[in-house]
């Protein structure tokens, strides 16, 4: 636990408001109910142990709403986000603009640090002494550009040691990541502090005891998930726990949680133990490797419902081969640093058995699948992926930490329930108010293993913006359905015209690459006084920087767009989306959630398709409107919004915009926008 302020005997503690006043009034910032209300909330949450759910809408100030009750907070407090954009958002401007406004008032300034998973720091035992090769011989600097890549990230990190900088990867020069991996090392790779002769200087080791020793700690959700979930201690004690873009939290953990296998990875495993291991238990693994190719490139991609045969026993195969190669491995003579190319060799293997081990039986809990990559990758490759993680959450998390989950899209299809069942909370729990209808009568997880209630409230503290006034969402119902992939001629005369009364300024945020490829295109050839950017033409953070300079430019794009682009001002009118994006009905996890809903009883199709197109069109929504003074209209040119029987649930997981199905009206009110 953190020190105890020495100076807060002197210093009478002030009240959450109070504090939240005097930071927001340093910062130059206005009151906001809404902020006010949430910060109450968090405050209280954390003196009660109840979880909360508290959706903020764009504009509330929420960072500050649950940063002031953390700092008031008697213990410590980790801060939990989905995405870089925001942890750097925190770390570099929230906190220290915060701590510097309410040192006064607390009488000493408040201590926090940022932490992330190993392979985020530069490792100096790499950097001083090497990578190991494929034949598990440390070798020095490999030759060409990459060489001198390494070169330059080596001087950096012999700068920062010596200046005592952070060495993540965030601050270090450009880099591909194969580069940057030649400096760094994953947890399993590290020798371990206590045996490493570089550990005091250690950037990951100092980070971790700068963690130790603060009020505040912001992480990510992985490691969040690898620490609470999978027991692997990576976060310093802490009783309360607030997660940021908590709408991400089921995904990332996921994908925490998913092990991936290929042939490649086996036959690097043994090609680096062999130098290591004197008997045949290395060839042995290179064997099973080849059985493991011929039983993986006959199978289809997709889910495996059952293990074939043929697979099963390649896997049983290269999981006992792995087994007798970590005992084939001589013992570290004691106290000496150890080898580290031997201790790469042995962590690839050992992490080799444990997901062989876990693939070979095929748990329930699992779901496992083949998916297709390249040849020049290794052909197809085995992935597994945990069916929910509403359990482990419930069990690991939730029953031993108090939880604030936050985000600006938790109430979907109008209400609290979807989220909260998502991350392990049942809503009969709910202690701030009866529930009624919505998808909390369709299932609650039968099989939580944690009997014990966890209360919980949710509260929406609404958001600044009058989106009926500043948004017009626009349903184009007289299109026909879109197909699954790429635009019908009618979409593409649509987003046309929609796009030129708009003068441009236009995000368009698509369900399949093909699609905004499309889109692109066409506006490009009948619209050739305006400026098209499309995903994949540039990295995303220099298309965003165009998009901001030319205000007549239009963005197109897939994913990455939906959520993570924050475009306030005249740079985006009008935000077109192509079709609601459910899952793609071959997607092996979310299919095998769906069923596994509808076995249990609920309604596989809204609790796990809908809840997804629900959260990503709320997201997309949301990138209209970011300011007080933003106007402009959201297009989806998608008429089962408006037709099918599930429109209503989607639609009320949308920002409260003035809504219409009357393209005249939007064309008009865009050639007004625009001008
Ligand atoms: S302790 Fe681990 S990460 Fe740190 S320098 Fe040593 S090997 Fe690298």
């Amino acid at each position: 636990m953190p020190d105890p302020a020495p100076a807060e005997t002197a210093t009478e503690r002030p009240a959450v408001p109070e504090l939240l006043a005097t930071a927001v009034a340093a910062l130059g910032g206005q009151e906001r109910p809404g902020q006010v209300q949430m910060a109450e909330a968090v405050a209280r949450a954390m003196s009660t142990g109840e979880h909360l759910l508290v959706q903020a809408g764009t504009g509330t100030g929420k960072s500050l709403g649950y940063l002031v009750p953390a700092l008031l907070h008697d213990d410590r407090v980790v801060v939990a986000t989905a995405t870089l954009a925001l942890q750097h958002q925190l770390v570099e401007r929230d906190i220290p603009a915060l701590v510097e406004a309410v040192t006064p008032s607390l009488g000493r300034p408040p201590s926090y640090a940022v932490l992330k998973g190993r392979s985020n720091y530069a490792c100096l035992h790499r950097v001083r002494e090497g990578v190991p090769d494929d034949q598990g011989t440390l070798v020095d600097v490999p030759e060409g550009s990459m060489g001198s890549e390494v070169l330059k990230l080596r001087a950096w990190a012999e700068e920062q040691a010596e200046r005592g900088g952070p060495g993540d990867k965030d601050s270090a020069p450009k880099h591909t990541d194969r580069v940057w991996r030649q400096v760094s090392v994953n947890h399993r790779e590290c020798l371990g502090a206590a045996r490493c002769r570089f550990a005091e200087e250690c950037f990951a080791e100092r980070a971790k005891h700068k963690a130790a020793e603060s009020q505040l700690v912001v992480t990510n959700h992985s490691l969040l998930a690898i620490d609470a979930i999978e027991g692997v201690p990576m976060i310093p004690e802490y009783d309360v726990v607030v997660i940021d873009e908590a709408h991400e939290l089921s995904a990332r953990v996921t994908q925490a949680a998913t092990d991936e296998l290929s042939v490649p990875d086996v036959e690097r495993a043994a090609r680096r133990s062999q130098r290591h291991v004197d008997s045949s238990e290395a060839d042995d693994l290179a064997d099973a490797a080849d059985r493991l190719r011929d039983a993986i490139e006959d199978q289809r991609p997709g889910r495996l419902d059952s293990l074939p045969t043929d697979l099963g026993d390649a896997l049983a195969l290269v999981r006992d081969a792995a087994r007798a190669l970590i005992s084939a491995f001589p013992k570290e003579s004691g106290g000496g640093e150890p080898d580290p190319a031997r201790t790469q060799a042995r962590g690839m293997v050992q992490e080799l058995f444990v997901t062989t081990e876990r693939m070979a039986e095929n748990r329930d809990g699992d779901v496992l699948w083949v998916a297709e990559r390249d040849r020049s990758r290794g052909g197809n490759q085995l992935c597994v992926a945990p069916l929910q993680v509403w359990g482990p959450l419930r069990d690991k998390l939730l029953t031993s930490k108090t939880v604030v989950f936050t985000s600006a899209t938790l109430m979907i299809g109008g209400d609290f329930n979807g989220v909260a069942t998502s991350i392990g909370l049942k809503p009969a729990e709910r202690v701030d108010h009866s529930i009624e209808g919505g998808l909390d009568e369709l299932d609650q997880p039968a099989a939580v293993a944690s009997a014990e209630p966890l209360p919980w409230r949710g509260i929406d503290v609404g958001s600044p913006f009058d989106y009926a006034k500043q948004g017009i969402l626009y349903v184009a119902r007289h299109l026909p359905q879109p197909g699954r992939d790429g635009l019908q001629p009618a979409h593409v005369d649509e987003i046309v015209d929609l796009v030129d009364a708009a003068g441009g300024r236009t995000l368009g945020l698509f369900s399949s690459r093909r699609a905004a490829e499309a889109a692109a295109g066409a506006v490009r050839e009948r619209l050739p006084h305006l400026t098209i950017l499309a995903q994949g033409e540039a990295q995303l953070p220099e298309l965003a920087r165009l998009f901001v300079e030319d205000p007549h430019a239009c963005l197109f794009g897939t994913l990455s767009l939906w959520q993570g682009l924050d475009v306030p001002g005249d740079t985006c009118r009008l935000v077109l989306i192509d079709r609601i994006p459910f899952p793609r009905p071959d997607d092996p996890l979310m299919s095998a959630r769906q069923k596994a809903a509808d076995r249990a009883g609920g309604n596989g199709f809204m609790q796990v398709a809908a809840t997804h197109a629900a959260l990503l069109l709320a997201q997309g929504a949301g990138r209209l409107i970011r300011t007080t003074e933003d106007k402009g209209v959201v297009a989806v040119l998608d008429p089962r919004l408006v037709t099918a029987r599930y429109g209503g649930y989607l639609l009320a997981s949308l920002p409260p915009m003035w809504r219409t199905t009357e393209r005249e009206v939007v064309l008009k009110a865009l050639g007004r926008l625009g001008g």
